[in-house]
């Protein structure tokens, strides 16, 4: 068989496949390297103070997946005591809450906000977001009681830090489905009325899914190709972002990794790779 009708062509083809492998490559590195080290070995052992945030953690996420349960549109009085009991810790931690209300299938919902104002950029606003809905027919303990959970003890945290930017803690309500990818998503009506109002959001952080932790080899799956360079240990936080948001993920990861002695990852992809 004459793959090359031309020997003189074969130089041509060998540097176009370099170019494409070297893109490849490279695209590859752009998307997976990450700033810092990753934590690797043992955890330390909690301090006392660590003690005390793993006891509210736990608090938050027992009370939301155990005592309420299933919370969403179909376990409507759930979703409704699910926004009573984060609104009633922001509103202890002293924070005024705006409430933003809309109707999904004739059942009024509400995504919560608590907002920080920022002492030298107040225009510039930071959203750390969570989705406090579950998934039908689960309790939703790590998707997504371990979002909320950490959102409200951030919250708590920066209550009396002088922050140069606004900071909003949100709790989003509608993420998963039947509402999820559509218009009625709670952070996607957030979005648009943030757009509608002019808000200048900087940057958004969601806390999605972080709460499950195991050193099992085999217990973390990814999509291709993202599985050929990750481990298959699901005992790390994952930091995951868009390509336009890759260099807020890389100072988030960085910050992680000089201050938290856990094993993190990093990946900015491309949308079309959920
Ligand atoms: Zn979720």
């Amino acid at each position: 068989m004459k793959i090359f009708p031309d020997k003189r062509q074969l130089p041509l083809f060998l540097l176009r496949y370099a170019i494409l492998a070297g893109l490849v490559i490279l695209g590859g590195c752009f998307m997976m390297s990450m700033p810092g080290k990753r934590h690797n070995g043992p955890l330390p052992p909690l301090t006392a103070e660590g003690q005390l945030l793993a006891k509210r953690l736990k608090e938050d996420v027992t009370f939301l997946a155990g005592t309420i349960g299933e919370r969403n549109t179909n376990l409507y009085l759930q979703l409704q005591q699910s926004a009573a009991y984060i609104t009633d810790r922001l509103r202890r931690m002293g924070y005024t809450i705006r409430e933003e209300t809309y109707l999904a299938n004739n059942r009024k919902v509400v995504n919560i906000e608590a907002e920080l104002k920022g002492a030298r950029q107040p225009d510039e606003i930071v959203v750390i977001g969570a989705h406090y809905d579950s998934p039908p027919e689960s309790p939703g303990a790590n998707d997504n009681a371990s979002g909320v959970a950490a959102m409200l003890e951030l919250a708590r945290q920066f209550k009396d830090v002088k922050s140069g930017r606004t900071v909003r803690f949100v709790a989003f309500v509608n993420e998963e489905p039947p509402y999820f990818r559509t218009e009625l998503m709670g952070s996607r009506v957030y979005a648009a009325n943030a757009k509608k109002r002019g808000d200048r959001i900087v940057a958004m952080l969601a806390l999605e899914t972080i709460g499950y932790y195991t050193d099992k080899p085999g217990s973390q799956q990814y999509p291709p190709p993202i599985n050929l360079f990750y481990p298959d240990t699901g005992n790390f936080i994952g930091f995951v972002s868009n390509l336009a948001s890759r260099s807020l993920l890389h100072a988030s990861i960085k910050t992680f990794r000089e201050t938290a002695h856990f094993p993190s990852e990093g990946v900015a992809a491309p949308e079309f790779i959920k």
